[in-house]
């Protein structure tokens, strides 16, 4: 076994479970003696079948997903679910509530009225608030009971910021969730949602697969107007294969759900999670400044850390020495710089002791 002196801070694609790609790495050329490689059968195979169901059974017991919910593996990343949520359930409506809390519910918020007669009604805004410091608390949040869905975005991976506190339902129309960055790193009551949506790539597997989870009376919402291949009915009823769906990362997602499984499922990950964020948190804040985090308490990610010295020179000094140290990936995003940690399922709590071990040294040297 070799193991990889090596941690990846990548908010996505992302880290995986060195047990996962090892598993992938020794069925890759022959799939559970079949004589060939997952990549290589039909998604209608009875191998490739089961692949499905079984990946489909263990997310489905991960997140206790009651019996009303149906579960889809798209494609098209979560950008894709921006607008398919629309098309789909706002059909009839005139109104879409839709909270941004940072960049990618920013985005989300400036994509879903294309393609759709509801009006996007800004029901929140966290940059106009607090410029992005925390997120727009529920209380606040300008919704109308009548509205097709409310849309929000429950861990923004570029600005750090999470719903610590995850809103409730009450008074709600049905909430729609992009999990992207942080499904399946802390129990949540799916009841809660009418639909959750995540890409693969941060907190699952290889790009390429987007969750999407659908309580079943929203399915009567989806036009037959709307194209089937954007039709979340249509996948329904052929079972997810409308047409051919992502099957390599369809695979490896199930292998990292049956990994999360051996390592005591949601529950337990989600205090290993906890452990991490705030061995890190706790590093940046005894630091006299030296790192610094505004993202206020109540609503530090526990998933994407960010944080930057006082100094840009000293930003880029610090990623290129961090990543000779063996700790990869921790420039931030682009449009803000600094650093980013994505703590992630996979990422061992060795990986943030010595991120907070270089943190330290760094310091030392150039504090
Ligand atoms: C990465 C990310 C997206 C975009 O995902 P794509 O798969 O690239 O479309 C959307 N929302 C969140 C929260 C993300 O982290």
């Amino acid at each position: 076994m070799i193991t990889l002196n090596k941690y990846n801070f990548s908010a996505g694609p992302a880290i995986l479970p060195e047990a996962v790609l090892q598993t992938a790495q020794a069925e890759m050329l022959d799939y559970n003696g079949i004589g060939s490689s997952v990549m290589t059968m039909s998604h209608r195979s009875d191998a490739f079948i089961s692949i499905l169901y079984h990946a489909e059974q263990d997310l489905r017991q991960l997140l206790h997903i009651p019996d009303n919910y149906k579960i889809l593996f798209m494609q098209g990343g979560a950008s894709a679910q921006f607008n398919m949520v629309v098309m789909n359930l706002a059909n009839g409506f005139k109104r879409v509530d839709s909270v941004v809390s940072g960049n990618w519910s920013r985005i989300a918020h400036s994509q879903m009225g294309k393609l759709s007669n509801a009006q996007i009604h800004l029901a929140a805004h966290g940059g106009d608030l607090y410029n992005y410091t925390d997120v727009p608390s529920p209380e606040n949040w300008d919704v109308d009971p009548n509205s097709a869905f409310v849309h929000y975005c429950i861990n923004e991976t570029v600005h750090g910021l999470q719903y610590r506190n995850i809103p409730k339902p009450e008074g709600m129309p049905p909430i729609v969730c992009d999990m992207s960055s942080e499904i399946l790193s802390r129990p949540i009551n799916v009841a809660d949602f009418g639909v959750i949506y995540a890409g693969a790539q941060k907190n699952i597997g290889p790009s390429g697969a987007t969750i999407v989870i659908i309580r079943e009376d929203l399915l009567e919402r989806c036009s037959d107007r709307i194209p089937d291949v954007w039709n979340y009915q249509s996948h329904i009823s052929r079972q997810g294969m409308y047409n051919t769906p992502a099957t390599y990362p369809i695979y490896i997602s199930g292998l990292v759900f049956r990994w999360l499984q051996a390592h005591g499922g949601v529950e337990q990950i989600q205090a290993l999670n906890t452990m991490k964020a705030e061995t890190l948190y706790a590093a940046i804040d005894s630091s006299n400044g030296f790192y610094i985090n505004h993202v206020k308490q109540q609503a530090r990610s526990h998933m994407n850390v960010i944080f930057h010295t006082p100094e840009k020179e000293l930003d880029k000094m610090f990623v290129q020495q961090a990543n000779a140290h063996g700790l990869c990936a921790l420039q931030g995003y682009k449009s803000i710089g600094g650093m980013r940690a994505s703590l992630y399922n996979a990422m061992p709590i060795q990986g943030v002791e010595a991120l907070v071990n270089f943190m330290r040294e760094f310091q030392r040297r150039y504090g």
